[in-house]
């Protein structure tokens, strides 16, 4: 199997400074409590990275969701199996995700309407990587790293088999043609 960069770390860092600029200016009072929840494990160097890049206080917490069967059937049934440790009460909450693809593991519509019910002030998305020719469900994020083909990506925090995660780049996955 082989990955070919497909957006370089340079590339991301750029992008990342600038979410990061956008979420500054939409939370503009540094008395308003902000708290970003990584969804593990595909959203964690984007968690540290877009963290590191926003200058202003902020939390940060992680979920963890798991969908029942394949990822690709249509139920898109979810199970959270790591709640957040942080309370939500009052806070501006932004969940940090690594791609949005058919939104049906975004369909915490779930984790949105859970977050809400506890009374968090409001409730964002924020992905990195956006395939919206897959979608299946009627789902944007508020912030939006970049648009990508359909095309499996790898790296900076993203598996395929829990492998490649560490690489600082993103890559598109070439499964070899069997011989
Ligand atoms: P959705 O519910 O939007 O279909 O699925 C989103 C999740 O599927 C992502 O958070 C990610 O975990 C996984 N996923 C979707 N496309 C890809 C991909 O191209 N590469 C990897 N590594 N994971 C993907």
């Amino acid at each position: 199997m082989q990955v070919e960069e497909y957006l370089s770390a340079e590339t991301l860092q750029a992008r990342v400074r600038e979410l990061a600029a956008e979420i500054e200016r939409d939370f503009p009072d540094p008395d308003e409590p902000l708290l970003l929840v990584g969804v593990l494990k595909g959203a964690c160097l984007f968690l540290a990275d877009i963290v590191r890049a926003i200058n202003r206080s902020v939390e940060i917490d992680f979920v963890a969701i798991s969908s029942y069967g394949a990822a690709t059937t249509t139920s898109g049934e979810v199970r959270i199996l790591k709640d957040l440790d942080a309370a939500v009460h009052g806070k501006h909450v932004i969940i940090v995700e690594d791609i949005l693809d058919t939104g049906l593991t975004l369909r915490f519509s779930y984790l949105i309407e859970a977050l809400k019910a506890r009374h968090a002030a409001s409730v964002r998305v924020c992905v990195l990587l956006d395939k919206p020719s897959r979608r299946r469900v009627d789902l944007h994020a508020d912030y939006r790293g970049f648009e990508i083909p359909d095309a499996f990506v790898v790296g900076y925090g993203m598996d395929y088999a829990e492998k490649y995660r560490n690489l600082p780049y993103v890559g598109i996955l070439k499964l070899e043609a069997p011989e």
